[in-house]
């Protein structure tokens, strides 16, 4: 993630990641009170592109005004910033993770003042380019009674790195948990989808992060004139699926083809997943849909 020369933007500054200290007393490093985001950016025929820039960064602002964090920043200026973290890492397709978290202070309570980083690195695919055998989770994604569920908060992520160390430790590729209620829910870092009878299937909002991946999916269904359908929907709708596929910023768009050791009758070539993958690649890239090649 980085090395001796990796410079970071810390409170205003460009540091160097190894320069860069901060203090252990702060409820992000004891409680998990912090908000991020995973961006990324592409090296397109244009120059380099930071994809959803704006969602992005609106988004960590959502966040921290969902948990009570102030947001002092101005997001144009800091979207700038990101540019000048990847020129000065001369970095093109990169990953981007901005970070706020807390100034010190050890109180249950709201915090004091805020700092913002914003890192970069070069990252492959999240969960490689392989499909995935996917397993459902036996832990369920946090009750949107016991935490602000659209928020993308540091502390929420050790019940998806509970999920995912439990689907590697059975000798799966990824996990896919449920809501408290026993649907659908999500990946640990990524959003789900499911083909049946030629149309799409996702869970809908309310215990799940809203992808900006998952939106946009749902829009270039509009312009493929797929159907795509938000609901509530249970196991065995997946179980009884023709295919699908999970979605996200770090892991793109990736095809799964066997849930809990059952493979998926539709092949990934020929699903609505692998047409969806294409056209979000030349999305990303900058690149007319309609060059799409199915
Ligand atoms: N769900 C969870 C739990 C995630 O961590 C992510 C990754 N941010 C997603 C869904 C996908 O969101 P996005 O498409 O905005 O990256």
């Amino acid at each position: 993630y980085f090395d001796d020369k990796t410079i970071l933007y810390f409170d205003g500054q460009f540091t160097k990641a190894v320069e860069a200290t901060t203090n252990l007393y702060t409820q992000t490093m004891h409680y998990g009170y912090g908000v991020f985001e995973g961006i990324r950016a592409y090296e397109t025929a244009n120059g380099t592109k930071i994809f959803k820039a704006e969602e992005h960064f609106e988004r960590l602002k959502n966040s921290c005004e969902q948990i009570h964090i102030p947001y002092k920043y101005n997001n144009e200026e800091l979207i700038q910033k990101t540019y000048e973290v990847l020129k000065l890492n001369n970095l093109t397709d990169a990953y981007i993770r901005p970070l706020v978290f807390c100034s010190p202070n050890m109180g249950i309570s709201r915090p004091n003042e805020v700092s913002i980083m914003i890192c970069a690195w070069e990252w492959g695919a999240y969960l490689g380019e392989k499909l995935l055998n996917l397993s459902i989770s036996s832990y369920c994604r946090p009750h949107p009674r016991s935490t602000k569920v659209e928020a993308k908060v540091c502390g929420h992520y050790v019940n998806s790195i509970l999920a995912s160390v439990e689907a590697k430790d059975k000798g799966f590729d990824e996990a896919l948990l449920l809501d408290s209620d026993g649907f659908l829910a999500e990946g640990p870092g990524s959003n789900l989808f499911f083909e049946k009878d030629g149309k799409l299937f996702t869970p809908q909002r309310g215990n799940i992060l809203p992808g900006i991946t998952r939106a946009t999916v749902i829009e270039l269904c509009k312009e493929l004139e797929i159907s795509v359908e938000e609901g509530l929907f249970k196991p065995e709708d997946l179980q009884n699926a023709d295919s699908a596929f999970l979605c996200g910023t770090a892991a793109e768009i990736i095809g799964v083809s066997s849930l809990d050791g059952k493979d998926f009758p539709i092949k990934w070539e020929n699903s609505l997943g692998k047409k969806l993958q294409l056209t979000y690649k030349n999305l990303v890239l900058d690149k007319p849909l309609l060059q799409t090649q199915f």
